[in-house]
């Protein structure tokens, strides 16, 4: 049976995103369920929590450019 692929609608910005059969075969063989998320809005939600991660690290490194500037 050939893949072929697939076109689901994003859970968050209800978005038709295209889940390709390469997609597909690589999300079984790890062992996930299909995405529910665009891979824009999954970006996203890499992309807050790594800034949530940092944002201590670059608080403290703002104050001291203004530090600097003064
Ligand atoms: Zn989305």
């Amino acid at each position: 049976m050939s893949r072929q692929d697939q076109f689901r609608v994003c859970v968050q910005c209800n978005r038709t995103f295209k889940f390709g059969k390469h997609e597909q075969e690589r999300y079984e063989s790890m062992g996930f369920d299909p995405p529910l998320r665009c891979p824009e809005c999954r970006k996203n939600k890499q992309k807050t929590k790594t800034e949530n991660k940092w944002a201590p690290r670059q608080r403290r490194s703002q104050k001291n450019w203004d530090l600097e500037d003064y």
